[in-house]
């Protein structure tokens, strides 16, 4: 038989098309094209299938990789679906968003001896594109029914990921969010450009088909306590995200036009879905001169987001250089590629105009001496600061967790210093009885494929605590 793998000496790395810069920058569709059947194949068959599966050993998933590679190399894909699918509740979601070069594709073995790294996630996306062009994507339906009933309060992908085990099982499960649409920042913060939003309405439209119960526009805090929620369900899964955006603290910080990252996206995403947006002016950036200040994914999703609206020109200003930013070089590049002026090594120090901002003034920074934990520290070159025009300024600093014990009307629950949900790692309980929590609520802001990985584990958490719970002897009446 032919050998179908370790195909890497001899072909090289080759990613799916991307759209044209000019072209992509003019709408919110993906930019990358879907690999050709035979590329992907050929591109798969380059897995090394070394005996220490780096690639899975860095997947919080511990995705099956090796595996799904190899038979995605002998064409039997419905089987890498299959293998895909079963350790990701969400396989092509994290093939386009993942950050594969921090993952897997950065631990690939032959990506460290110099060949270039297989492909991992534009596979992962194929398989499972495939499948559900296919129709090998089954309906979600329990084999048994189970007595328990669960509440999951936020359907971010924590939250689905979750779900969806828990319904597998046979439970009865509702999902409680405050916004209009399930998916959390997979619908409303990530943009289509990177994540088509026809693709994560199919998985939710699966979870209510399996009989999963949606109640949104539903906002735990204002709509009921979480003692309501915890007293309705036998069991509770907090994955509230966060949502608390960082400030600036500048003179002119508070003048019109100056808004949070996150109201910007969503306004977007909602146009794109084709809702109307109060302040859907404001959010605008059509016509407008804009700077985004941050160097994170955020920051990378607005300044790419701004172009696309018809923005006069689009600025990011971030107060390291290019090596030190902390969002990933591949969105960074796309962004420039599009347009996005970087101007590195700057620092907004106020905001001028009268009632609404007009400029930023920024001071220019150098990277000084490494600080305790190895990062240079930016510091101000005095006397260098000059005048950036912007009719609007977007936020990217970052988020942190809102004070969930206050909203919730539970003072008793336990929160670390930085205000996210502690939970014993072995069980994911919080110190509530019955009340589970994971995804970014228990981690700070992280990642898509981290969500799900927590979603599952406070799925088998919970799953493990109602069996207990059944087993006791009931205490005398
Ligand atoms: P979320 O996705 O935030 O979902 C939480 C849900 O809880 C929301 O739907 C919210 O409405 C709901 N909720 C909150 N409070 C309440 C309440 N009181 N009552 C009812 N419902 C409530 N990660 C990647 O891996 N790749 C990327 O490319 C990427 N890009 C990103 C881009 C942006 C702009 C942002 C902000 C984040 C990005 N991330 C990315 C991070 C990723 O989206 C998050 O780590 C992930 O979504 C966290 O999942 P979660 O389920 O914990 O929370």
């Amino acid at each position: 038989m032919v050998e179908k793998m370790l195909k890497f000496v001899s072909l090289g790395r080759a990613m799916p098309g991307k759209r044209p810069p000019e072209d992509r920058a003019r709408d919110f569709h993906e930019i990358y094209a879907e690999f050709a059947a035979e590329k992907a194949a050929e591109q798969a068959s380059r897995c090394s299938q070394c005996g220490v599966p780096f690639c899975q050993q860095h997947c919080p998933l511990s995705n099956n990789i090796p595996d799904w590679l190899k038979l995605t190399a002998e064409g039997r894909l419905q089987e890498a679906h299959e293998l895909s699918q079963a350790t990701n509740n969400f396989p092509e979601i994290c093939g386009r968003i993942c950050p594969q070069d921090r993952l897997c594709e950065g631990n690939c073995v032959i990506e460290q001896s110099g060949h270039g790294t297989v492909t991992i996630g534009a596979i992962e996306k194929y398989i499972n594109d495939t499948a559900w062009e296919q129709g090998w994507v089954k309906p979600l339906a329990p084999t048994r029914t189970r007595a328990g009933s669960i509440g999951i309060i936020g359907a971010g992908p924590a939250g689905l990921a979750c779900a969806e085990e828990l319904r597998k099982k046979g439970y009865s499960v509702t999902v409680y969010d405050r916004h209009d649409r399930a998916g959390g920042l997979l619908t409303y913060g990530i943009p289509g450009f990177k994540l088509e939003k026809d693709v994560v309405m199919r998985r939710v439209k699966r979870l209510e088909d399996g009989g999963i119960a949606f109640k949104l526009n539903f906002e735990v805090g204002r709509d009921a306590t979480l003692a309501d929620i915890r007293a309705s369900h036998d069991a509770v899964f907090v994955a509230t995200g966060v949502y608390k955006p960082r400030e600036i603290d500048a003179p002119g910080v508070g003048l019109r036009a100056i808004v949070p990252a996150l109201e910007f996206l969503t306004a977007s995403n909602k146009t794109g879905f084709g809702d109307t947006i109060t302040d859907g002016e404001k959010l605008n950036a059509a016509g407008k001169n804009v700077a985004v200040i941050g160097g994170g994914d955020t920051a990378m999703d607005c300044v790419r987001t701004a172009l696309r609206q018809g923005a006069k020109s689009v600025t990011c200003l971030y107060r390291r250089d290019r090596e030190n930013m902390p969002g990933s070089l591949r969105e960074v590049t796309n962004a420039e590629e599009e347009g996005v002026d970087f101007q590195w090594l700057t620092l907004p120090k106020g905001f001028l105009g009268d009632a609404a901002v007009e400029g930023v003034r920024i001071s220019r920074m150098r990277l000084g001496l490494p600080d305790a934990t190895g990062r240079k520290s930016p510091e101000e070159i005095k006397g260098a600061d000059y005048t950036l025009q912007a009719d609007l300024v977007i936020k990217a600093l970052g988020f942190d967790p809102e004070p969930l014990p206050e909203l919730f009307k539970e003072p008793t629950l336990g929160v670390s210093k930085w205000g996210t949900l502690r939970v014993k790692p072995s069980t994911m309980m919080t110190n509530i009885e019955g009340v589970f929590a994971g995804g970014d609520i228990v981690r700070g802001a992280s990642l898509v494929v981290w969500a799900v990985r927590d979603g599952r584990d406070a799925a088998t958490a919970i799953h493990t605590y109602l069996e207990n719970k059944a087993a006791q002897p009931q205490a005398a009446e």
